[in-house]
């Protein structure tokens, strides 16, 4: 019992006892098993024990509880763990500019505002260089304070 507080091990749990010959042996245990259980701020439960000597307990996971009480979601990735890379970033903002091209050419070429680590990624790689001399225009890049990696706004300039 002490195992389950300091592990804090929770859902259904099967202990293999080691065999009792007399049932009354194997009630005295259940019993034993109840009175400790009471010590146990988390609900336990001591089910059952079968003719084979496994005794069932379900115990409720008090850290999931407890986690949700210290800890919020992640607001950057909400909960997935993690964002996307700023590279994955940088292939959206080409394709949009692209895309944006195609419709209608920007004289005055692109301001586009990203947080750092993806403007520091559009300053190293090839991608904005290529679209500016495919199109013949400007692309600037601003980093934003604060901004979320995922997020950017193409500004187009005329
Ligand atoms: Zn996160």
């Amino acid at each position: 019992m002490r195992q389950l507080r300091l592990r804090d091990i929770g859902g259904i749990i099967i202990v293999d006892f080691i065999d009792m010959e007399k049932e009354e042996q194997k009630q005295q245990l259940i019993t034993h098993l109840r009175e400790l259980s009471k010590f146990d701020p988390t609900k336990t439960n001591i089910v059952d024990i079968t003719s084979l000597g496994l005794v069932e307990i379900t115990r409720k996971k008090s850290r999931q509880n407890l986690d949700s009480i210290i800890y919020s979601e992640c607001p950057i990735c909400r909960g997935r763990g993690r964002v996307e890379s700023p590279e994955t970033v940088s292939i959206r903002i080409a394709a949009d500019i692209r895309r944006m091209e195609h419709k209608s050419h920007a004289e005055d070429g692109y301001e586009i505002e990203v947080h750092e680590t993806v403007a520091e990624e559009l300053r190293h790689n090839q991608l904005l260089m290529n679209l500016a001399a495919e199109f013949a225009m400007d692309i600037k890049v601003t980093a934003v304070p604060g901004m979320h990696p995922e997020n950017y706004a193409i500004l187009q300039q005329n």
